[in-house]
């Protein structure tokens, strides 16, 4: 017999957020689990961003509830969501063009371990090894040295990885991780993310439009329509929906043949 389950990654329940006459985001629940990569799919306006923005601080639900390791961050501003272990790659995550990987990532681990109290590092160097173990990471281990400004789109996308990780997160937030790159960077982007979560059992929630990324590199698929969930299951589950290929999948899904 086991003890009881620990609690998801991120629990959502009831998730509510309006504009105006605009509901964005109407009743929405999921939990996601450490580990597990969950892509949230839908057509332009479906609410994603919304949902995003509210699990990460920066919206204040009208109603509803989320919890992060089982603990209620519903409504704390994103400083403090982010100090609970939520990164968010992409879009908040601010890169200094004029310092170089390395110094890009060692300030992130600075402000990390400041925010948990450790002692400021003696022996100096200030996690200059930890940098450079999490550039090896991501896949730039070479190019520790160049400042970020020099760097092509799919680098500075890495180096954004690296950034969100120097926050030791336990859920990670990606919103169109792979929006503007080519077709085979995204894929080498989203297997060096999958191995990383896998490694170190973060919880991946991300949106993608990108039907190759998505059945690829997702555990589980939700699928947002209008502020509502409207499917849930495996890939392979998701694909086969008939009101998902409604609303959708469309062209995708019909030349895997099926009536
Ligand atoms: P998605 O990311 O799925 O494309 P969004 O969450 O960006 O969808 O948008 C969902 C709906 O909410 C859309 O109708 C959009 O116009 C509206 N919306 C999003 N953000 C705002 C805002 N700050 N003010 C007013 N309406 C918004
Ligand atoms: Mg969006």
């Amino acid at each position: 017999m086991s003890a009881a389950a620990p609690p998801p990654a991120l629990a959502v329940d009831g998730l509510v957020k309006a504009f105006g006459g605009v509901v964005a985001v109407d009743g929405v629940s999921l939990a996601v689990a450490a580990g597990e990569r969950v892509a949230l799919i839908g057509p332009n306006g479906a609410g994603k961003s919304t949902l995003f923005n509210m699990i990460n601080g920066q919206l204040v639900p009208d109603r509803g509830r989320i919890r992060v390791g089982g603990n209620d961050v519903t409504g704390l501003p994103p400083h403090r969501i982010w100090r609970r272990g939520v990164a968010r790659t992409f879009q908040i995550t601010a890169t200094f063009a004029s310092m170089s990987l390395r110094e890009n990532v060692q300030t992130a681990l600075l402000s990390c371990h400041r925010r948990m109290r450790s002692l400021w590092p003696r022996a100096s160097g200030l996690y200059r090894s930890e940098a450079d173990d999490l550039l090896a990471r991501v896949g730039l281990a070479e190019q520790a040295d160049r400042v970020a400004a020099e760097l092509a789109y799919g680098d500075l996308k890495r180096l954004e990885l690296a950034l969100a990780l120097s926050n030791a997160p336990t859920l990670l937030l990606m919103d169109e991780p792979t929006a503007g790159m080519a077709g085979g960077e995204r894929g080498a982007l989203m297997a060096t993310v999958s191995a990383i979560v896998r490694e170190r059992a973060i919880a991946v929630l991300f949106t993608e439009h990108d039907m190759d990324v998505v059945f690829g590199h997702a555990d589980r698929v939700l699928v947002l329509d209008r502020g509502r969930l409207i499917a849930a299951g495996s890939p392979a589950e998701v694909r086969a929906d008939p009101q998902v290929r409604a609303v959708y999948l469309g062209s995708y899904v019909a030349e895997a043949g099926a009536s």
